[in-house]
């Protein structure tokens, strides 16, 4: 099966359509779909129509911030209800402080004699609400001040650095529970990102099976092959079920394509087998 449950469009930091994203899931062969903007399902319906069009089998999916002792976590939801009451408000809330801490981030930035990046970072967001760090990268690339987006996160964005403003997203059980009472599985994002000791990812995977966490993605356009493996053992250790994922967000910015990693390890169970009942297709 290769399914990639994990991608951007313009709803949130990525740059194509969940149009757009659906024909080149179908292309690259990809035989089950998900969106997974971050803290926002407003592009889960388009998502959809464009999947079941393409004969492209679909389930519904959010990237969730997180906090958890300190440290931005992403918590991916997949298989919910898109029309939740309970969800929706939970992303309201979790989207909440962005517009702030965007403005944070042009003082920052301003005091480095870049003005005008707010508003320049508005320019990317397809979706206002969801201004992120990457809309800034672009702005950044486009008035020349790095020549692509990873040098600018780390240049400007990333913690100790004056684009970096702290901030606190939703709890890792409001998270987990939102998904949860939706009718879909929770999945921990590319956990190797977070940089945790051993101590603190045992916090992390304990804490998330507590609040009713399912799964782990273990093969990301963010893992290694040994990051993988690690992540594999992981999965069995703590009981969950593996997903995978590309995070692909752009033709030009993103190293993974959708549909191009490799299969999960064989003797993992696939968090879609799970979801077999909420996978939407064209009859
Ligand atoms: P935000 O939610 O505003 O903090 O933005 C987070 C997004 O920035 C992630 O979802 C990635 O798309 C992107 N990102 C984070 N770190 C990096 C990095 N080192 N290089 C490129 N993109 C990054
Ligand atoms: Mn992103
Ligand atoms: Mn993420
Ligand atoms: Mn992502």
């Amino acid at each position: 099966m290769n399914a990639d449950l994990h991608c951007h469009s313009f709803v949130s930091d990525g740059t194509l359509s969940p149009e757009a994203l659906a024909a080149r899931a179908k292309a690259n062969g990809v035989d089950l779909w998900a969106l997974t903007d971050h803290d926002e399902v407003g592009g889960q319906q388009r998502a959809r129509d464009a999947a079941l069009a393409a004969g492209l089998p679909w389930l519904s999916g959010v990237e969730i911030s997180v906090t958890f002792l300190d440290v931005t976590v992403h918590i991916v939801g997949l298989g919910f209800d898109p029309e939740d009451a309970a969800l929706h408000a939970g992303l309201v809330a979790t989207r909440g402080g962005r517009t702030q801490r965007a403005q944070d981030m042009a003082a920052g930035l301003e005091k480095l004699g870049i003005k005008g990046s707010y508003e320049g970072a508005l320019q990317f967001a397809g979706n206002p609400e969801l201004i992120s760090r990457t809309h800034f990268a672009r702005y950044l690339v486009e008035i020349g001040a790095c020549r692509d987006t990873q040098s600018v996160f780390r240049k400007y964005l990333v913690e100790g650095k004056p684009g970096y403003v702290p901030h606190r997203w939703a709890s890792l059980q409001d998270a987990v529970t939102w998904i949860t009472q939706a009718g879909g599985a929770a999945v921990v994002a590319h956990p190797a990102r977070y940089r945790f000791s051993a101590n603190e990812e045992y916090a992390l995977f304990t804490e998330f099976k507590k609040h009713g966490g399912l799964g782990v993605e273990v093969v990301t356009g963010s893992h290694s092959s040994a990051e993988a493996a690690r992540y594999a053992e992981i999965a069995v250790e703590f009981g969950l079920l593996a997903s995978r994922g590309s995070d692909f967000h752009s033709p030009e910015e993103s190293h993974a394509d959708l549909g191009t990693l490799p299969p999960l390890p064989g003797h993992l169970k696939p968090v879609w087998e799970a979801l077999a009942d909420r996978v939407l297709q064209a009859a």
